[in-house]
């Protein structure tokens, strides 16, 4: 008799292969460096969980992404505190908070053009998104990336 053991196709949260930061185009500070926390003395550290979080976000979603595009991309703004959630204006339970969002834009300023190929990432199975849409008025790309949601991104081509 044959067995088949197929698995669902739900993600298994990626083994983590330790010691320390496994990003490879961002660094952690880039994901907790805030010019409104400095101004406000808001101390933007984040939890164990959170820091787990923003290295999944990256090894995932950002350096695939950072990797296909190939020229310099910034983070605006990427892990926050309740407090510089708030002092922002972010949504109460915004994925920054978990360590699971970043705001990004290519250095080039050519903001439309990231978002297609994260678009075509997506659209092909390369990525996983959770949240994904461009900010118009300040020029970036919100992305957020849950394991548990992992690919529930509903894509509405917004352009
Ligand atoms: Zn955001």
């Amino acid at each position: 008799m044959t067995t088949t053991n197929k698995t669902t196709a739900m993600p298994a949260t990626p083994p983590h292969r330790g010691g320390g930061w496994e990003g490879v185009f961002f660094s952690l500070e880039e994901f907790t460096y805030s010019a409104t926390a400095q101004a406000r003395y808001i101390e933007n550290v984040p939890s164990a969980e959170a820091v787990r979080n923003l290295e999944l976000l990256t090894e995932n979603v950002l350096d695939p992404i950072r990797e296909a595009w190939d020229g310099p991309i910034i983070v605006n703004s990427g892990y926050r505190c309740p407090e510089l959630n708030k002092a922002v204006g972010g949504a109460q339970y915004s994925y920054h908070m978990k360590g699971m969002a970043a705001d990004i834009r290519p250095k080039n300023g050519l903001v439309y053009k990231l978002y297609e190929l994260i678009v075509y990432l997506f659209s092909t199975g390369q990525l996983g998104i959770t949240e994904c849409y461009i900010d118009r008025k300040r020029g970036y790309i919100h992305i957020a990336y849950d394991i548990e949601g992992f690919n529930t991104w509903p894509f509405i081509d917004p352009l």
